[in-house]
């Protein structure tokens, strides 16, 4: 058997007449930039008002990109040098960039068998430096919320919550975002709604909204269609969105909900088709309920099976699986100016900083040996956004023959914790 596996753009499949419409709008209007034009621009100030309902928040703000969200973010929570920042092991490049980029330490913290910010070992890694905490909800699935507000609160810690890759997902049936002093988001065309690039932060914190809206531009907040000197003053890093983007990002959030439905729909049928095969065991799901569906995580008994497994879904068709090791800027060992301590400057910050000093960094593999050993023998396999039944079916059958031919050796059980995945 061999099949085409779509590529893995969620909101791509979903562009139509709407996002086409919006955009002519947009330029027939003659009315390109957000705060003023040849008539009063809308589209990105429809999108704030739209994500402010969808995530359930008072403040939404649209950004360039989710780079530039966390970027901001940070800007408007003051993190700079002699900051810790908590950071899992499993994460995209830019989530730790953003830390470096502020000239503060990222510290790594152990992912546990959800692939998400382990809460004990999150305990473990607070210093009286950590200034944020930074839960990435990886691959559509919520982190345990409860859990790790409850450490954040404990200690007074604000917390920035990465759902970049999970877009429209939930814990406890709450939208992911809105657990956090900040929540943001990625409109990049990898992720569940797209505009091809663009971001969004929300928060329920007034103060906090002016200093990202200063932040996110001129170092002072727009209001309405003017600077206002009497707002938060910071440092602004350009990071406006366009009215372009936002058109499409407003039709795209308006059908998240239909997206994610579709994604969750064919990534359960695939589970549940695979449940019982001897030797493969899921990701366990922090809330299946509120999980936004876009990957798939197997988790098998050990490296070589992994390997062997990947091998033949790839051959077959699957091309986009990958095993989680070899997942390139998403795991911190393979990110090399993290390993390598590349340093922002000639002067070597962040690093060589006096305020600093006391935050050892260690970046090289080994330094989360429990989420080491999870992404050895670990597969992603994305979850395109439009699946029909058959090429479920055909996903299928090519994981089942996979793991028949990976000489299963039964061992203590291929879940940590002991835990069958949900
Ligand atoms: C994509 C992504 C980002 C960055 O978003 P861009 O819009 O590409 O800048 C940040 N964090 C995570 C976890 C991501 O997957």
């Amino acid at each position: 058997m061999k099949i085409r596996w779509p590529e893995p753009f969620p909101g791509a499949y979903w562009l139509d007449e709407r996002e086409e419409q919006a955009v002519l709008d947009v330029l027939r209007r003659r009315s390109l930039f957000r705060f003023y034009g040849v008539k009063k621009p809308k589209y990105a100030a429809m999108l704030e008002r739209t994500a402010c309902k969808f995530y359930g928040v008072k403040h939404a703000l649209a950004v360039n990109s989710g780079t530039g969200a966390l970027a901001t973010a940070m800007t408007a929570l003051g993190i700079g040098p002699g900051c810790e920042v908590i950071i899992p092991a499993f994460f995209w490049v830019s989530t730790v960039g953003a830390a470096v980029h502020a000239n503060a330490i990222p510290v790594l913290c152990e992912v546990d068998d959800s692939f998400c910010m382990e809460p004990q070992d999150l305990a473990r890694k607070i210093t009286r430096r950590t200034k944020l905490i930074v839960p990435v909800h990886m691959a559509g699935v919520p982190c345990d919320m409860k859990a790790i507000m409850a450490v954040a609160q404990k200690h007074g810690i604000p917390v920035l919550e990465d759902c970049a890759q999970a877009n429209g997902a939930s814990f406890q049936g709450q939208k992911l975002g809105t657990f956090g002093t900040l929540g943001i988001f990625s409109l990049q065309w990898n992720k569940n709604a797209t505009a091809g690039e663009g971001g969004l932060i929300v928060t329920n914190d007034a103060k906090l909204y002016e200093r990202c809206n200063a932040a996110h531009d001129l170092g002072i907040p727009w209001v309405g269609s003017a600077p206002d000197p009497a707002g938060a003053v910071t440092w602004g890093g350009g990071r406006r969105m366009s009215e372009l983007t936002a058109a499409v990002a407003v039709q795209q959030l308006k059908k998240l909900p239909a997206i994610v439905r579709h994604m969750r729909g064919s990534k359960q049928r695939i589970k549940a088709a695979l449940a019982g095969t001897p030797g493969l065991c899921f990701r366990r799901l922090n809330d299946a309920a509120g999980d936004a569906g876009p990957f798939l995580i197997m988790v098998l008994d050990g490296e070589a099976e992994a390997r062997r497994v990947v091998q033949q879904m790839q051959a077959a068709g699957l091309a986009s699986a990958v095993r989680l090791s070899d997942y390139g800027l998403h795991i911190y060992y393979n990110v090399q100016q993290l390993v390598g301590k590349v340093p922002l400057s000639p002067a070597g910050n962040p690093w060589s900083l006096p305020q600093n000093q006391q935050s050892a960094g260690n970046y090289g593999k080994g330094a989360c040996p429990r989420s080491d050993a999870l992404f050895a023998r670990s597969i992603l396999l994305p979850i395109p956004s439009r699946l029909v039944p058959r090429q479920e079916e055909a996903a299928v059958q090519i994981i089942k023959a996979a793991m028949g031919s990976a000489k299963h050796k039964p061992g203590p059980g291929p879940c940590i914790d002991g835990r069958a995945g949900t």
